[in-house]
């Protein structure tokens, strides 16, 4: 009987998923990820946890998870987990899960979008129409960049850096990457460095994870490589671009423009980086739409009920495939 079951919602989730845990286990919630919110009960008797770690915010580490002794499953609303501390869970017999797939396809559109957003100017183009200009003073300029010819170098060809790829394809642009391993049964050209694929690209999609491996890794000296028709889109997490960095090559022309959708800081947002007008920037909407977002919803609920029902997870992260249920 999964009724019984306390399940912690903590900080703010999809409204689908929380209804989902209502109806199937004891729903029990904090405002936010934070152990001095757990009530004495919380912390006896809590034993799976769902919740979307912000990026530059909460964070379910150790604290956490050692204020909740009995907890055998955190359920992270979202692909990206570097909000959940995955590798002192698996070590110490904790299930996380993600929800991987799901969201692929709606985050490959979403940076194709921003692409050609950041090289064709459209949004400034936009502005353009409604502010009047179009009448009073004429055509939107003729824009310097162009997707014609761009050689697409994609930083992390996982589930959705494969997805922008076959998107690109039929662009007819060529196309490398860069993982820590190749990809078998891809003919996408591989680099063993970000350095060498940045050097042979002049745009860089970056669908990589976050995280502490990937901290700062596109900085002044990947960006200079790119050079000076270089376009950078971020799609993957803030933390990756050293965004001082970026500013900087975005104002001296190091490189021609960036299209973003995350930030190290969110929802805080560099002033140089909003200053800067060959910038495209959105406020992390990769997954969200209604139709995507339910879908994570479900996969996450579900993963919190194979787990308690069955003993199994749907989709466990890497560091806690091994994990078993107690
Ligand atoms: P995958 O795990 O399928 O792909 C990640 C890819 O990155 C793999 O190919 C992996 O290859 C590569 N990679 C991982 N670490 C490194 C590293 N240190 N150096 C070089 N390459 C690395 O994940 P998804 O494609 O499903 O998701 C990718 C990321 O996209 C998520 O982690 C999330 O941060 C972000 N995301 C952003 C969204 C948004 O709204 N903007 C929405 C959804 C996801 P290898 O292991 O061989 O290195």
């Amino acid at each position: 009987d999964l009724s019984s079951i306390p399940v912690l919602v903590a900080g703010k989730l999809h409204e689908h998923a929380i209804a989902r845990i209502r109806d199937t286990f004891r729903l029990v919630t904090i405002e936010q990820i934070d152990p001095s919110l757990l009530t004495a009960e919380m912390r006896e008797t809590v034993r799976g946890v769902a919740a979307a770690p912000v990026v530059g915010g909460s964070f379910v580490g150790p604290q956490f998870l050692q204020a909740l002794p009995k907890v055998e499953i955190v359920a992270n609303f979202g692909v990206g987990y570097d909000g959940v501390d995955a590798a002192y869970a698996g070590k110490n017999g904790i299930m996380v899960t993600n929800t991987p797939d799901v969201l692929t396809e709606e985050v490959a559109d979403s940076a194709v979008g921003l692409l050609i957003s950041a090289i064709r100017e459209f949004p400034r183009a936009e502005a353009w129409l409604r502010a009047g200009n179009w009448v009073t003073k004429g055509h939107y300029r003729v824009t310097p960049l162009t997707l014609r010819e761009r050689r697409i170098g994609i930083f992390g060809l996982g589930r959705i850096g494969l997805a922008v790829a076959r998107r690109l394809e039929p662009f007819g642009l060529p196309i490398a990457y860069h993982n820590r391993r190749p990809v078998e049964g891809v003919s996408y050209t591989y680099h063993s460095s970000l350095k060498a694929l940045a050097e042979a690209v002049d745009t860089l999609i970056c669908v990589a994870p976050g995280g502490a491996a990937t901290e700062k890794a596109i900085n002044a000296e990947i960006l200079a490589a790119l050079g000076p028709t270089g376009v950078l889109v971020n799609i993957g997490r803030g933390s990756t671009v050293d965004e001082a960095a970026l500013a900087a090559a975005l104002t001296n022309g190091t490189i021609a423009a960036a299209g973003l959708d995350v930030f190290a800081d969110e929802p805080n947002v560099p002033q140089a980086l909003l200053d800067a007008p060959n910038t495209v920037l959105l406020p992390h909407v990769g997954s969200a739409s209604v139709h995507t977002r339910r879908a994570m919803a479900d996969l996450c609920v579900d993963n919190l009920v194979t787990w308690f029902s069955e003993g199994r997870a749907r989709t466990p992260v890497a560091e806690t495939v091994n994990v078993k249920a107690r």
